[in-house]
């Protein structure tokens, strides 16, 4: 489920079965899949799991402003904005995204190229 960093290249993706983190590049990420428009695939890990990272249009409980939890998916919502900005949009849904006029409401306020998620206590624990 999470990744932990972003570069202006390339995102580095923790592993929720087996905990290894890889870097996967930007411009092979596509916003949307066959079904749906808000999700984001990344390739699978060699371990065969698959990190689905969703776009989220509600805003994040106050009492987890700050936290892990909001961060990541503030990240994943500027992700998804970049990924559509670049015309990487799943056929399926391009002109769904192409007539979007309003964008996710928790977006990410610091440098996306520079962007630094803290992984669940648990994962972080199990990262080699
Ligand atoms: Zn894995």
């Amino acid at each position: 489920m999470p990744i932990s960093r972003v570069t202006e290249e390339s995102i580095t993706v923790v592993c929720s079965n087996c905990a290894v983190a890889r870097d996967v590049q930007r411009a092979d990420l596509v916003l949307g899949t066959k079904r749906d428009p808000n999700m984001i695939c990344a390739p699978p890990c060699a371990c065969g799991s698959v990190e689905i990272f969703v776009r989220t249009w509600d805003t994040c409980p106050s009492q987890f402003t700050g936290s892990r939890f909001d961060v990541h998916r503030r990240v994943v919502n500027s992700l998804a904005q970049c990924i559509k900005a670049a015309g990487r949009s799943h056929a399926s849904h391009a002109p769904t995204h192409v007539g979007e006029t309003t964008a996710p409401p928790d977006l990410f306020s610091g440098d996306l190229d520079a962007a630094v998620v803290p992984l669940p206590a648990e994962l972080a624990a199990r990262v080699a």
